[in-house]
């Protein structure tokens, strides 16, 4: 019988990668590919690459050399890039990074396997030319459903499995294979973005938007629920968007209610939503439907208006704090997150003021902030009035400063609440999980001061008594929470 292959994945980026991870693992396994975690023992590393910004692109030419570093000194005989930073580059990235013996765009997932092998066995796999995803969709949003077939659509793999294979009842296996046993999974809402923010290369390669269709995330969801999973967070580029190209814009406030009666799961998450997007009766449905954390990840960016009219996207300081206070009225505790960019072309001193002005005010959980760089295919990239790095820097570190303060703040705020964590680690270090108001990898979490009884998987319901910078310490109160109706609160 000849020997098994193996192959691991190394995940870079943001939780979509982790998502389209999961989805080659389940394709390849499906093919007889034994997966292993680490890369060491692995005939092929396959690293899923991010190409979101320098640094980001920086640690996935790290993690690609790294892997190399094992071959020749026991089982890894071949490293693969896939992801978004193999797709943006194609024969490019190739050709900088002899390293690597395979780049591979989302063109090639559905067929992971013979790639794989091919690249195994000393074949050569051509690298793609890059090119603009948004072109493989109509414009039209109401037309693009029927065109999606022929393009491939990295997380949207059908849920059900071909005739004949399909267990008689309970949830169908989706193409998706848990590379852990976290009891928080993301599942893909929807994938690509019509917005033409004048920074943001993304939507070049990761196409226009288009939404999965309801049944799929429910299976998939249902699907996860089995595998143990508690909390699902729904992710693609733009939340607020789900439905538009389904003939309901509305999807959402539907759908929600659905995912939080799947048996077993405790927390439904949505990240990524626009604040030019958001509407009354999602805010609605987010801060009142029990098991859906009342979790508001908006994508700001900057608040000055001048700024925010280069950048090509819209609002002011005091609208986005009136869409604060908006949901605030109805979930007085509800989390919300940002991200920010600094030193974008034309800033001036003025604007940097008003964006400090906005963070004052806007008592965010947690801030991200980036400093303005290039990238190249972007609109904002040609602008004139760019910055000096040094001030791109020097803003960077000032803002960076504030919003670390302003979260440590907004924590101590929290002093006194009941709050619901998901615990998620054990370890000598102590019992960490996440409250409602907390996501994972972007967000702080909660230490809690005792672990009796407790284990990974569990929603205990806990009082907030220190802090740790935006992190929150919290006692457990009597009796952990499972399966409560309350657990999204
Ligand atoms: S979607 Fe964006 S952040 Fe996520 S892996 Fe791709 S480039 Fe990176």
């Amino acid at each position: 019988m000849p020997e098994r292959r193996t192959v691991a994945l190394v995940t870079l980026g943001c939780a979509r990668n982790e998502v389209d991870s999961e989805e080659l693992a389940g394709r390849l396994e499906a093919d007889g590919w034994d997966l292993v975690e680490d890369a060491a023992d692995a005939d092929v590393a396959v690293v899923n690459t991010c190409g979101f910004v320098d640094a980001a692109k920086k640690d996935s030419v790290d993690a690609l050399l790294e892997a190399n570093d094992l071959k020749g000194h026991g089982r890894t005989q071949a490293v693969v890039a896939v992801g978004c930073m193999a797709e943006r580059y194609g024969k490019d990235l190739a050709e900088a990074l002899p390293e690597a013996d395979g780049v591979l765009g989302f063109d090639d997932y559905a067929d992971i396997s013979d790639r794989l092998q091919t690249i195994l066995s000393g074949g050569i796999h051509a690298a793609h030319t890059p090119r603009d995803r948004r072109k493989l969709l109509p414009i039209s949003p109401a037309e693009r459903q029927e065109s999606a077939a022929g393009v491939a659509l990295p997380g949207h793999a059908p849920v059900d499995l071909p005739d004949g294979l399909a267990p008689a009842s309970g949830p169908r296996a989706p193409l998706r294979r848990r590379l852990d046993g976290a009891p928080v999974a993301s599942v893909k809402l929807a994938s690509g973005c019509d917005r033409r923010c004048s920074f943001c290369a993304i939507p070049s390669f990761r196409g226009s938007f288009i939404s999965r269709r309801p049944s799929d995330v429910l299976n998939e969801t249902r699907w996860l629920a089995e595998q143990g999973v508690k909390e699902i967070m729904l992710v693609s580029e733009n939340n607020t968007s789900y439905g538009k190209d389904l003939g309901d814009i509305r999807l959402l406030e539907s759908l929600l209610p659905e995912l939080a009666e799947v048996d077993g799961l405790e927390r439904v998450r949505v990240s990524y939503l626009q604040p030019a997007e958001m509407r009354p009766g999602l805010i609605d449905v987010l801060t009142s439907t029990p098991k859906v954390a009342p979790y508001f990840d908006l994508s700001f960016q900057h608040s000055a208006p001048d700024v925010l009219r280069a950048m090509r996207r819209f609002g002011d300081t005091d609208r986005f704090l009136e869409l604060l206070d908006t949901i605030r009225a109805k979930a007085p505790q509800a989390g919300v997150r940002s991200n920010f960019i600094v030193g974008f072309p034309g800033e001036t001193e003025a604007d940097l003021a008003e964006l400090e002005r906005f963070l004052n005010g806007a008592r965010l959980d947690a801030i991200g902030v980036f400093g303005y760089s290039d990238e190249e295919g972007t609109e904002a990239a040609t602008y004139d009035g760019k910055l000096p790095e040094d001030v791109v820097a020097e803003r960077l570190a000032r803002v960076s400063r504030l919003a670390e303060e302003l979260v440590s703040q907004r924590a101590e705020e929290r002093l006194g609440e009941t709050v619901h964590v998901l615990v998620e680690s054990i370890d000598e270090d102590g019992v960490y999980g996440r409250g409602a108001h907390q996501a994972p990898e972007t967000d702080g979490q909660v230490l809690l001061t005792s672990g009796a009884g407790l284990s990974i998987g569990r929603m205990v319901e806990a009082k907030v008594v220190g802090t740790e910078g935006v992190d929150l310490v919290a006692e457990p109160l009597d009796g952990a929470l499972s399966c409560s109706e309350e657990a999204g609160r």
